[in-house]
């Protein structure tokens, strides 16, 4: 890592219009214009129901068509920053997004297209057999949902927070599994993935109310050294349903509209360079503020679906990333 890895980069990622929004009759509104920057061609009605075209134009540090596999994703935005951890930095990866805007698809991956949390692992464990045997590779996976810490290699354990008199904030319990091998991180994780929350209504339900952190860390026998995280966020949609008629679903509304803006406060904190990063605004942005103070390194991933009937949530996204920075 060099100086010139910028310290925060904030991307988009559209995925392609799959086969049921095709069969309803969505289309594709999103246009890539360069390496760094879209247009969503909103189309809207005049009061006399005559059709137009509004244009949102935006810029980033980049972004990725639908074309685009994980592996390449990877390749130009997490690998060149991954090995700094290794160096002590902390490499944090958000993933942005409504539901089904590909946010797991993109850390998880599927059978043929592993996402980054594998194409990391690989790297890691590549670099640390090669060059450094004596350093100890560790994993821990919990979800916040509702306010709560739950660990996901713990039977969704509930975890709580404490700072110590340093101010370092400590999850209490967490379990952290000692890796050896990429097979075994990813057996891990698996399981983990298996025990995120599953809700009751829709489909895509399960996860999207949960934001779900996997640290990988790295330390020598006298400390932790850096940590490489990825954080698959709650679907930023959730943080809109704050009007809904049921109370749960409002809460949990509330509580991750709170965080997400509490992150993009912290991130941008970040960037600016301040002493102070608005840590205790939520219980994530809590959680996390280790990745926020030193070296550290941050990609903030804005997942996009292209159809017109997702258009106001694709904006939302965009507009969130582009205040990030
Ligand atoms: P989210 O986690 O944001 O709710 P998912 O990652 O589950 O969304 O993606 C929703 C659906 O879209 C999944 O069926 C996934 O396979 C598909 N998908 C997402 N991103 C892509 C992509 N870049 N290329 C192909 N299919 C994708
Ligand atoms: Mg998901």
């Amino acid at each position: 890592m060099s100086d010139k890895e910028p310290k925060i980069q904030v991307i988009i990622r559209k995925r392609p219009l799959n086969s049921k929004e095709i069969s309803k009759g969505d289309i594709d509104i999103l246009f890539k214009t360069s390496s760094n920057s879209l247009v969503v061609r909103e189309q809207k009605l005049k009061v006399d129901l005559t059709k137009y075209i509004e244009e949102h134009n935006f810029a980033f540090d980049g972004v990725y068509s639908e074309e685009v596999s994980n592996h390449e994703l990877y390749i130009n935005t997490v690998q060149p920053i991954v090995l700094a951890a290794f160096q002590g930095a902390k490499v944090t990866c958000f993933a942005y997004g409504q539901t089904g805007s590909g946010k797991t698809y993109t850390m998880m991956g599927e059978a043929n297209t592993p996402g980054l949390y594998l194409l990391a692992a690989r790297d890691i464990f590549e670099h640390r057999n090669e060059l450094l045997p004596e350093i100890k590779v560790s994993v821990s996976f919990y979800e916040i949902y509702c306010n709560k810490l739950l660990d996901l290699l713990n039977d969704r354990n509930k975890l709580h927070v404490r700072e110590d008199a340093k101010q370092s904030v400590n999850i209490v319990g967490l379990v952290h599994r000692p890796v050896e091998t990429v097979q075994n991180l990813m057996s891990i994780i698996s399981q983990g993935m298996e025990k995120r929350t599953t809700g009751q209504t829709g489909a895509n339900d399960d996860s999207s109310r949960s934001h779900a952190v996997l640290e990988i860390s790295l330390k020598n026998s006298k400390k932790t050294l850096g940590k490489v995280s990825f954080i698959d966020l709650a679907g930023s949609e959730r943080g809109a349903d704050v009007s809904n008629s049921d109370t749960k679903t409002r809460i949990d509304g509330a509580e991750i509209n709170k965080s997400l803006l509490a992150l993009k406060e912290c991130i941008r904190a970040l960037d600016q360079e301040k002493k102070h990063l608005p840590f205790r605004g939520s219980k994530l942005t809590l959680v996390l503020k280790d990745s926020f103070i030193g070296c550290c390194r941050t990609i903030m991933i804005g997942n996009v679906s292209p159809g017109l009937f997702s258009c106001e949530h694709t904006l939302n996204t965009l507009r969130y990333s582009d205040r990030v920075k």
